[in-house]
């Protein structure tokens, strides 16, 4: 299988590193061999991009060109997404369907970005003397993105619209377990005019990543992964005084009070863990039911998620696919297993499929324990995959204490038809985001940040694009 190169400074090239491979998780089969870029391979990139992003023909790009560009990688997106779509899903195993989706919300990312980077304003605060001041916004020039493998069609565009948006180049570096969709939007970057070198997608590993945050060439860091690879990162960039942002992991409570609608509270916490496999940072897989009525909403729960089908993902009755690697799914199954030895109880999956559709790819089922307590180990650590564990509260009191009681704090739902009730819990989580009476609702104009040790910064929304951007004061005397 010929090596896939990468997209550095304009061109694709075949990097001085060990070439790696992609496969379907479906089939285990290898789809891609990719070339690795060397330390000497990024001094290239960031040499381009530094070169790239203070020549006219972008830093005197105004923004409404600029917003032109971002619109035509929209454009191209949805021109290609049945394609893309298809490229997405052989790497990662999500279904087609989720494919589909996370194409079109990729597209919308340019063009929100589109729009914001073309409107946004600057300010002109009260001078306080003979003087006019002004406060304009820079690009922080060269910004190093490195994303993880759960969603990367939209984690990736999340990364590219508002950097390139902000007016900096980036040099994104995708998981080297799905890189396949970053180097397709490498090719409509180019295809929609960005000048060579604003934007580059190097193939590679941790290495490449770490040699990225330590590059003295690359003036921020903008990472999507977990909680251990951001205190690495957040641990070097503080030595280097280098700007970052971190998305981390999550261990999110989804939580049903007994006067919620029972019915559409089990489907949405079903879904809150089970879609994606559960390969979702916002995955609600700490699952706390009110004492009162936690019998029958488990028995709910259970009947749903056998009910769920595990199969191929371009198959349209699929609901759940594969994990993304055998290596992740073994992962999983250790973390129920170590689980069960300490005293979990298993209510439903928990055990590899025997079928034989499904013994070839690295599938993995539907899986709802109870029986342990919010600090045992698989209520504390990210399984990051379908696995949730049911909890139960006496009252708002127990339910705030055992909630908050994570060292993450990404996101959580709450169910509940009282809303004095839900105003009161929901001023008490710590969370980045809080669904009432719905789950993962997620959309491009709204802040997404972390709480505690889920993340740094912020992305989507306008907090989003000021994030790639640094103050400069100008003062001009009368
Ligand atoms: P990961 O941290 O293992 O890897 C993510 C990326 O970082 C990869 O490209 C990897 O090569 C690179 N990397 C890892 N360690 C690094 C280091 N020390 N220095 C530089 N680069 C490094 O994460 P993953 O397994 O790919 O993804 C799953 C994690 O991502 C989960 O914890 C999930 O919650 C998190 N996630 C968070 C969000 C969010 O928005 N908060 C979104 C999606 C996924």
């Amino acid at each position: 299988m010929a090596i896939r190169p990468f997209f550095s400074a304009g061109v694709w090239t075949q990097g001085r590193g060990a070439p790696f491979e992609s496969r379907n998780p479906e089939t285990g089969e290898v789809i891609a061999t990719l070339s690795s870029a060397s330390v000497e391979d990024l001094d290239v990139a960031v040499s381009a991009a530094r070169t790239a992003v203070a020549a006219p023909s972008w830093a005197g790009l105004a923004p409404h060109l600029r917003a032109r560009l971002l619109h035509r990688m929209g454009e191209l997106i949805d021109r290609d997404r049945e394609r893309l779509a298809e490229v997405q899903m052989v790497d990662n195993g999500k279904t087609l369907a989720e494919c589909r989706a996370l194409l079109e919300s990729a597209a919308n990312t340019f063009r929100y970005y589109a729009a914001a980077c073309e409107t946004m304003e600057g300010s002109v605060p009260p001078s306080r003397g003979a003087y006019l001041n002004i406060a304009i916004e820079v690009p922080f020039g060269v910004v190093g993105a490195i994303t993880p493998w759960n969603s990367p069609a939209t984690l990736e565009a999340q990364k590219l619209a508002p950097i390139l948006a902000a007016g900096n180049a980036i040099i994104l570096k995708p998981s080297e377990v799905t890189p396949l969709i970053a180097l397709e939007y490498a090719a409509l970057a180019k295809e929609s005019g960005f000048p060579d070198g604003i934007v580059s997608v190097l193939t590679g590993g941790i290495e490449l990543g770490r040699a990225m945050v330590s590059h003295p060439g690359i003036d921020m860091i903008s990472f999507t992964g977990g909680t251990a690879g951001g205190r690495h990162i957040a641990a070097e960039a503080a030595r280097m005084l280098k700007p970052v942002v971190l998305e981390l992991g999550g261990k999110s409570p989804h939580i049903v009070c007994e006067d919620s609608d029972l019915e559409k509270a089990a489907k949405a916490v079903a879904m809150g863990i089970f879609s994606g496999a559960g390969q979702s940072c916002v995955a609600g897989s700490r699952i706390f039911v009110e004492k009162t009525i936690a019998e029958g909403f488990t028995a709910t729960l259970v009947d749903i998620a056998r009910s769920l089908r595990l199969g191929p993902p371009a198959d349209s009755a699929t609901q759940i696919g594969p994990l993304v690697t055998f290596a992740h799914r073994d992962n999983v199954h250790a973390h129920v297993t170590r689980a069960l030895a300490a005293g979990a109880n298993l209510l439903t999956g928990g055990e590899l499929p025997d079928d034989a559709t499904l013994s070839a790819g690295a599938y993995y089922p539907p899986t709802l324990l109870n029986g342990v307590s919010n600090r045992s180990d698989i209520a504390q650590q990210e399984v990051f995959g379908p696995v949730g564990v049911i909890l139960t509260f006496e009252d708002d009191e127990d339910l705030i204490a055992q909630a908050n009681d994570s060292e993450f704090g990404l996101a959580a739902g709450l169910w509940t038809r009282d809303i004095e009730r839900a105003w009161k819990i929901a001023a008490r989580l710590q969370t980045g985001t809080l669904w009432l009476n719905s789950y993962k609702n997620l959309s491009i104009s709204t802040p997404f940040q972390g709480h505690k040790q889920s993340g740094l910064g912020r992305e989507k929304g306008l907090d989003g694009l000021r994030q790639y951007l640094q103050a400069k004061a100008v003062f001009w005397p009368a």
